[in-house]
């Protein structure tokens, strides 16, 4: 029997392409290793951007539809078997009731049963305050799941997490995500937030970034191409409009895809690390 096998992990984020782009390489090593992999996502996006704004925006209620099958599609490119949604609206996430949210969060865990545990750090990668959030509710969640409190509509059985890992990334694979993609940035209440290396992590000093979070890992020779699953999420990040969504089949949006320039996806695939 394979190591891995009957061993569970459960990745929460807060949008639909959080998957593949802050965890994907990871949810695909484990899923190609036999680990049962899911996903929970507390919004479907909806406030997201379109393209790039040459094409009407669908509104928000069409676009959480598509962006919901959108990471659906990704996570069958990464081997994810079971992927759930929570319903909070997206760019509201660090307003909702946290007792509400972490006992729904902790009801998946419950039924779910993960040994591990991943999610964003407590900077939310570049301060996003959905990011910041959902580490935040996930953290206090897995808290609930343990504990002997009975849980709105579950009759599962308290559940201990083994392991809870923050995405952590060093300045060097954020220079590189930059250069892929584009320079995360935001803007909230007047300030400017970017992108954080974990504190220590500068450069490219794999053994003492090791030594600093008891694990790393390499995900560029992974057999699901996480780069795949980033296509999939299409209608945020490219200026291509995506398809009716429900069309059998992969997504409409999914074939006028391009391929990255191979040393670059090859490069990118080794830097999504958790
Ligand atoms: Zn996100």
């Amino acid at each position: 029997m394979n190591a891995a096998q009957g061993l569970r992990l459960l990745c929460v984020t807060a949008h639909p392409d959080d998957e593949s782009l802050g965890f994907g390489g990871t949810l695909a090593r484990y899923a190609a290793e036999g680990v049962e992999v899911s996903v929970v996502v507390a919004t479907r996006g909806e406030r997201g951007r379109f393209g790039d704004g040459s094409q009407p925006h669908p509104g928000p209620g069409a676009l959480g539809r598509i962006r919901e099958a959108e990471a659906r599609a990704a996570c069958e490119v990464l081997g994810v078997r079971d992927v759930r949604f929570l319903d909070y609206l997206d760019a509201e996430l660090d307003q909702v009731d946290a007792h509400e949210a972490t006992g729904r969060i902790a009801v998946h865990i419950r039924a779910l049963r993960p040994h591990v545990v991943l999610t964003f750090d407590p900077y939310g990668a570049y301060g996003h305050p959905d990011h910041i959030a959902v580490s935040q509710l996930t953290s206090g969640a897995l808290m609930r799941a343990a504990s002997a409190e009975p849980l709105p509509d579950s009759d599962d059985e308290p559940h201990q997490v083994k392991k809870l890992y923050f995405v952590a990334w060093t300045s060097r694979v954020w220079e590189q995500y930059h250069d892929a993609f584009k320079v995360m940035r935001m803007t909230v209440d007047g300030e400017v937030r970017s992108s954080v290396a974990w504190p220590g992590l500068v450069g490219d000093d794999d053994d003492r970034r090791s030594r600093l979070l008891g694990h790393g890992l390499d995900s560029s020779s992974v057999p699901p191409d996480p780069d795949g699953a980033i296509q999939c999420a299409d209608s945020a990040h490219s200026g291509r409009p995506p398809g009716p969504v429900g069309s059998p089949g992969v997504l409409p949006s999914l074939q006028p895809c391009e391929r990255r320039p191979e040393p670059r996806a090859r490069r990118l695939r080794g830097t999504l690390l958790t």
